[in-house]
């Protein structure tokens, strides 16, 4: 007791005013924004509000969506209500009193959303004249929200449901402060400038359509990312023990029922019936790879199996979720699954962590890593599951990585790691999982080995997947890069300019070489202005030019231009083959081709 005061008081004595998480802060400036919209669209009705990440939205059901005026007026409003400094005063209120006194206000969501409320007493927040259904908490005043931007509108179904009433959604961010506000505002931009979709079709790299959708068409140049990206995964895996299997992509309702899948996943599952029986579409992998396992009597001296696999999966998201590569129907997995005694159990998680690290360094991702423990309904028994979490902590520890513990956080059958990346624009992706499974594939597929003492045993599954989707994983390249990507992933690695038809035979010589030695060139001799296409260059983001004129056809050079539009004269051709080739091969972050002495 002692102790918490004397925390309160160095709190109190080293902040004058601890700023608030931001959740409340934007939470509270939600309310703000509804208390604005009410004053200047009285019919407005009132749905919810919630901070999300970055900032805040209000749904409001009104006959015309807002117009980019409307924001601005909103805005402003918004602004005398923070000057007034108005306190969020909370009051209680019996359920039912509250039910008459939004039908009175004209409020029909808060009605329905108190209706569907147990609790006998409910509370309500007040600043100024405005009235809000909610929980809390919020920031003291109106006047704690400093930074504050509305910056979209759109339309919203009531409860995200499609059969419901079309609704106005504003979404709005606030920070602590304006230099907060303005660099999220920068990145909000920036990002803009790189959304895979766009830069998707400008780069040429991938298509949706109407006929197929939620699942990419690749084109060739998305496909060379793609390729690019498993060759890496598998020479990766396969240096470290890994055996990669296919399992199939249409699989029987009876290992559904069995995995548990038809029971609790049902509803995101493509079902067919064949022949009179009932098939799906696999969500996930786990399942169909126990059969790899179980194809052989395995004894303890097999263990680890470590069995890779680039899933073709597909998962039934509605319609109205779909984004881009983000968020798709049809998807390929990196996955694997580890088959392991309890005792390699720290080992395999401390390989697998190596792993991850690796890869994304290689891609100048920053990982961070979340360690989730035992939830309160969880299967196996109080043993299994200390000496598994204690294998992940061990396995962190011995990997030198800091984590955070998410307490109560892991999966029903086993403990996880969660994984997040940090791109170019700091933000934050969750990516990979590692999980421990001791009970889910190994208890109802019965999984054993045979062990030393000749006893047949369970072994313990690791599921893991590291870019988690390639799909995602590239559109987050795509981001993270802005388009401009590392040279062995280029789909186009250099692009041959012949400076005028004279040089047309040279160019084409220099091209053939280029791509006998492996690298992936154009030729570019169209009829246009050399200036015209190297600027066409650059916007396809290729690394490298190579111009070729009089000179470079007599000394068998080329002039050697980046995409960033240094310009580095001229080569010798063997040379840029020899460093381009090395540059891939070492999957530099960086160009480097022309700048050793
Ligand atoms: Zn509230
Ligand atoms: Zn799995």
């Amino acid at each position: 007791m002692a102790q918490e005061e004397d925390r309160h008081l160095n709190f109190a004595g080293e902040f004058d005013c601890p700023p608030e998480p931001l959740p409340t802060l934007r939470h509270s400036a939600s309310h703000v924004m509804a208390q604005a919209v009410k004053m200047l669209f009285a019919e407005a009705q009132l749905a919810i509000g919630p901070a999300i990440e970055d900032g805040f939205y209000y749904d409001f059901a009104k006959p015309e969506p807002f117009t980019p005026a409307d924001l601005e007026r909103v805005e402003a409003v918004m602004w005398e209500i923070i000057k007034a400094d108005y306190p969020f005063v909370r009051e209680e209120m019996p359920r039912d009193e509250a039910i008459r006194f939004f039908e009175a206000r004209g409020e029909p969501f808060k009605v329905e959303i108190l209706r569907g409320i147990d609790a006998p007493v409910v509370s309500l927040y007040r600043q100024g004249d405005f009235v809000d259904l909610c929980r809390g908490p919020h920031v003291p005043s109106t006047g704690h929200v400093k930074a504050v931007k509305l910056l979209s509108s759109a339309g919203a179904y009531w409860r995200g449901d499609e059969r419901n009433l079309m609704l106005q959604r504003i979404y709005g961010t606030a920070w602590h402060s304006q230099e907060e506000l303005d660099r999220y505002l920068w990145r909000l931009e920036e990002a803009r400038k790189r959304d895979h979709r766009k830069l998707g079709r400008e780069l040429d790299l991938f298509v949706f359509h109407d006929v197929s959708p939620g699942a990419p068409f690749w084109l060739p140049k998305g496909m060379v990312i793609f390729r690019e990206l498993e060759r890496f995964a598998r020479e990766a895996q396969d240096a470290r023990g890994y055996q990669e299997i296919s399992t199939p992509v249409l699989v029987n309702k009876r290992l559904w029922e069995q995995s548990g899948h038809w029971e609790h996943y049902q509803e995101n599952m493509f079902r067919l019936e064949v022949e009179g029986q009932t098939f799906s579409l696999k969500p996930m992998n786990c399942p169909p790879s126990t059969y790899v396992y179980r194809h052989a009597l395995r004894s303890y001296r097999d263990l680890p199996l470590r069995l890779s696999e680039m899933g073709r999966l597909h998962r039934d998201e509605r319609s109205g979720t779909l984004t881009g590569l983000f968020r798709v129907r049809q998807f390929t997995q990196d996955d694997a699954h580890i088959y392991c005694r309890p005792d390699q159990l720290q080992d395999e998680i401390t390989g697998v962590l190596e792993l991850v690290q690796h890869f994304y360094k290689t891609f100048n991702l920053t990982p961070s890593f979340r360690l989730a423990t035992r939830p309160d309904k969880a299967l196996g028994s109080r043993e299994q599951w200390d000496a598994a979490e204690a294998a992940l902590h061990d396995a962190l520890r011995a990997n030198g990585l800091a984590y955070a513990v998410k307490p109560g956080d892991g999966a029903f059958y086993g403990p996880k790691i969660d994984i997040h990346i940090e791109d170019a624009l700091g933000r934050d992706w969750q990516v990979a999982t590692i999980q421990a499974d001791l009970v889910m594939l190994p208890e109802r597929f019965a999984l054993e080995y045979i062990d030393s003492d000749g006893q047949a045993k369970r072994p313990v599954t690791i599921h893991r997947a590291i870019f988690g989707s390639f799909e995602r994983f590239i559109g987050i390249l795509i981001e993270h890069f802005a388009g401009a990507f590392p040279l062995w992933l280029a789909p186009v690695q250099a692009r041959v300019l012949p400076v005028s038809e004279k040089h047309a035979a040279y160019g084409k010589l220099v091209f053939e070489r280029l791509r006998a030695a492996g690298l992936r060139a154009e030729l570019d001799d169209r009829n246009e202005k050399l200036g015209y296409r190297i600027r066409e260059a650059q916007v396809q983001k290729v690394p490298y030019m190579l111009v070729v004129g009089e000179r470079e056809s007599g000394a068998g050079t080329v002039s050697l231009r980046w995409r960033t539009g240094e310009d580095l004269g001229q080569r010798p051709l063997d040379r840029v083959i020899t460093e381009a080739m090395a540059e891939v091969a070492s999957r530099s972050l960086t160009l480097t081709v022309g700048h050793s002495p």
